[in-house]
């Protein structure tokens, strides 16, 4: 048995020591078998801080980290690294008297294998129907065909067997098995979407499932945003753009990859997957694709996105084709395309795509311990993931994990707004409008193609939908960075519907409520950069702070700090 010690002198320089367990005294017996690390304090002692126990324990007057080495007797030096991949190692055997239960040659999947083998098949399944709450129909499709709408053309949704999941056992039961998969490296599990599988899709092989481990991202206390600009004391924000490429999409993604990649290995004469969108899904999409070795074909209008668009696609080894037209006619000839070649459609009407997403809603109830917001706020564009919200809040009051949903808002950018408007119409209507350029790019579409879902979502939750206009999304954005975010535009148009339900009263002071953040704000930089310069056209940078350019002197830079710091 190796324990190890990390020992820092306080300077940024450490090393480590490796203890054979049970030799030793002090130091070395505490330390045994735990990671320990043991920063040297000005008065010159030491801190121990075990990460096995709680609490701190003082080792005193041990003077420098060459004599901690020399202090535990049999103890070798080694470097931080070796620390770190030892304990890192699934059989190391500083694991202690956990047994581990990984391969030894690190293949999670194949781990996997050798415990399903010889397990009952699942009785869980799912299936394609047409969406149609509260109609009768017979229509339903396997998940293995490649179909993306009812003979009527109306949306798909996946529909699992209710029933035999309420079989398996209560909510209890749910919670216990979600909450023991939370942390792990197990194959799939280790995945926020894949430790849910019984409900996202139940029947496929862990084998054929594409993960880069997604989901189980932040749920972000947003302490002093929420006191000093929203008055609010249980403000959290849900960073789902803290994640693989950088927004909600791979949760998605990993679903509808891995179901082409079943696809695939069924022998379905699938070449690829492709989809036409410039921005996060066409990322997401390009890097699941290149994690399983199948080809991703991207169609991108020529001239009309940035560089940071481009690049994703680009490294990950898409085929990325660019056309000089504009989106919808990357579209129509995508649509045109894969009708023609066999090439799996990862577009935004895509239902399987939704049940990867409904997990970041299972994983906010799972993070506050199973207790149910009061209010989450999504900012919608196509208007996929608000249903996508309130399926996985479904499911879990259905199943029994909670007594009760939380009320919805959807968010959309005023130039950008037809939800916000059917609802202010009291969702008798429903006009597609024409979106305008906004700084929320990801939502600036005009005719969503899940408005069905949406309506549907909303009214069934007693929802809200509110707008932001491209001032104040810019304005928020800003004060939410200055609390020690880095908000994505489309955050900020959450964050506005928020602001103005506070104003009005609708969501109170302590009312738990949840922001879902959808991408992160390194993805959205130039808009950012153009603020704090006040070189936003029809902008005004009310809460811009842009660097200070000074001669590099002494004197004139003395100047402006006692300016700044208001010094005398
Ligand atoms: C796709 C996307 C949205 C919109 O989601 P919909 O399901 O289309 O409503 C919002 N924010 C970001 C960052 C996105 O990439």
């Amino acid at each position: 048995m190796v324990g190890a010690v990390a020992v820092s002198n306080g300077l940024g320089f450490a090393l480590g020591v490796a203890a054979p367990q049970g030799r030793g005294e002090g130091l070395a017996s505490h330390s045994a078998s735990q990671l320990v690390s043991v920063r040297r304090k000005e008065s010159g002692k030491l801190a121990v801080v075990s990460s096995g126990r709680r609490g701190v324990v003082r080792a005193d007057a041990l003077p420098s980290s060459q004599e901690v080495a020399e202090s535990v007797p049999g103890a070798t030096a080694v470097t931080l690294e070796e620390v770190a991949t030892d304990s890192a190692k699934p059989n190391s055997p500083s694991n202690g008297p956990i047994a581990p239960k990984k391969s030894r040659n690190g293949d999670i999947r194949e781990e996997a294998r050798r415990q399903c083998a010889g397990s009952e098949p699942t009785t869980f399944s799912a299936k394609y129907v047409p969406f149609a709450p509260g109609v009768e129909t017979d229509e339903e499709y396997s998940l293995d065909e490649v179909i993306y709408r009812s003979k009527t053309g109306a949306l798909l949704d996946v529909k699992h067997d209710m029933e035999a999941l309420k079989k398996a056992g209560d909510g209890a039961y749910w919670r216990k098995l979600f909450d023991s998969r939370v942390g792990k490296t197990t194959w799939p599990y280790g995945s926020g979407v894949w430790s849910k599988k019984e409900w996202v899709l139940p029947e496929i092989d862990d084998d054929d499932i594409v993960s880069v481990f997604e989901g189980n991202s932040n749920l972000f206390w947003a302490e002093r945003f929420g006191k000093e600009v929203m008055d609010m004391t249980d403000l959290w924000v849900k960073h789902c753009g803290i994640s693989h490429t950088g927004s909600f999409k791979d949760l998605g993604m990993t679903v509808l990859v891995s179901q082409v990649n079943r696809l695939r290995r069924l022998g379905k004469p699938l070449l690829g997957v492709g989809c036409a969108s410039t921005g996060d899904t066409s990322a997401a999409l390009s890097a699941y694709c290149a994690a399983a070795g199948i080809p991703a074909i991207v169609f991108l209008p020529a001239n009309k996105i940035s560089i940071a668009q481009l690049v994703q696609p680009i490294a990950n080894g898409a085929l990325v084709l660019s056309m000089d037209t504009d989106f919808d006619g990357c579209m129509r000839l995508i649509r045109e395309v894969t009708s023609e070649l066999p090439i799996y459609l990862a577009n935004s009407l895509n239902s399987l795509r939704l049940e990867g997403q409904k997990t970041a809603a299972i994983e906010i109830l799972q993070q506050f311990d199973w207790e149910v917001p009061d209010w989450v706020i999504v900012p919608g564009g196509n208007l996929g993931n608000i249903y996508a919200f309130y399926k996985g809040f479904y499911m879990c009051k259905e199943l029994g994990l909670v007594d009760r949903m939380p009320r919805l808002v959807c968010a959309q950018a005023a130039n950008a707004n037809p939800l916000y408007r059917a609802y202010k119409d009291g969702w008798d209507t429903f006009k597609p409008v024409k979106a305008l350029p906004t700084f929320a790019s990801a939502i600036q579409i005009g005719d969503p193609v899940s408005i069905d879902r949406a309506i549907y979502a909303l009214t069934q939750c007693d929802g809200i939908v509110e707008e932001a206009t491209e001032q104040e999304i810019m304005d928020i954005c800003a004060q939410a960075d200055k609390s020690g975010m880095f908000t994505c535009p489309h955050t900020g148009v959450a964050m506005v519907a928020l602001q103005k339900l506070r104003e009005r009263g609708v969501i109170g002071s302590n009312d738990r409520t949840v922001v879902v953040s959808t991408a992160h704000g390194l993805k959205f930089t130039q808009s950012k950069v153009e603020y704090h310069s006040s070189e936003l056209p029809d902008i005004t940078s009310k809460f811009a702070n842009p660097p200070i350019s000074v001669a590099d002197d002494f004197g004139s830079i003395m100047e402006v700090l006692r300016q700044k710091l208001s010094l005398r």
